[in-house]
């Protein structure tokens, strides 16, 4: 049987509280790991030194809530392969723009055992027969790749942060996806007038505009009630979950 494991590791932005994260998702498939995102925190969910093999990890943007914990895992990398631990490098895919010089302390960390790579449009890379590819969401306050995960058997999109403006190449990228995994930092009582982040009606619109089978809502407030954001996605697209830390989504095909 053919299977994708995700697990949340971090659903919050802008700091870690309690049992929550900043954005992580870890992706297993056929023994090997995406990590989309790295957020502050996210390295006390993981099983460490295992979850170093085959690991691929994708920082979808600069921001500091997505890569806190990245320094974490190349300094783990580092100790672990000379542990004898570890023989295979890691993988880190960086967005090729540099943007506050996240990109140059990233590359310059000396103390890591990895390989790195571009993210552009029309970067992509495999594991095994799922396909990883790459759109600049073009929304948000920065240059932000959102990641489809396809297969024969699945469609997998994590949405980064992403705001509304640029909404028919999202649902473009996005449709009929298995599962959509969306920033929602907002609820409408809020008042946002961001068009750089979505509210969770924004999350539940792109997901019924692209058909997605699902909707998972992340990047949400540490002091709002989760079960708001649940509802206003659920007016709009009622197969949605809100991403829970540690709570396994598994897709599935025979
Ligand atoms: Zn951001
Ligand atoms: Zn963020």
């Amino acid at each position: 049987m053919n299977k994708i494991v995700i697990t949340p590791l971090g659903t919050i932005s802008p700091y870690p509280k309690g049992n929550m994260n900043c954005p992580g998702f870890l992706v297993e498939y056929n023994g090997k790991r995406i990590l989309l995102d790295c957020g502050n925190g996210i390295t006390r969910l993981m099983n460490l030194p295992e979850d170093l093999k085959d690991l691929n990890i994708i920082v979808t943007h600069y921001h500091k809530d997505h890569i806190g914990d990245l320094g974490s895992l190349q300094y783990a990398s580092y100790v672990y392969h000379n542990l004898g631990m570890l023989d295979k490098k890691i993988n880190i895919y960086l967005p090729k723009n540099d943007f506050a010089h996240n990109r140059e302390a990233i590359l310059s960390n000396n103390e890591s055992y990895a390989n790195y790579h571009d993210i552009t449009d029309s970067s992509s890379f495999a594991v095994d027969d799922l396909n990883v590819s790459f759109n600049d969401n073009k929304s948000h306050t920065v240059e932000s790749y959102m990641v489809k995960l396809q297969s024969d058997d699945f469609k997998v999109i994590y949405t980064s942060d992403i705001g509304t403006t640029n909404m028919e190449e999202l649902i473009r990228f996005c449709k009929n996806a298995n599962i959509i995994i969306c920033e929602s930092s907002f609820i409408q009582k809020h008042n946002s007038n961001s068009k750089t982040h979505m509210t969770a009606l924004d999350a539940g619109t792109l997901a019924r505009e692209a058909n997605a089978n699902k909707l998972v809502l992340t990047h949400l407030w540490p002091e709002e009630d989760r079960s708001l954001y649940l509802e206003e996605a659920k007016r709009i697209f009622p197969n949605t979950e809100v991403a829970e830390e540690g709570k396994k989504l598994v897709l599935t095909k025979k």
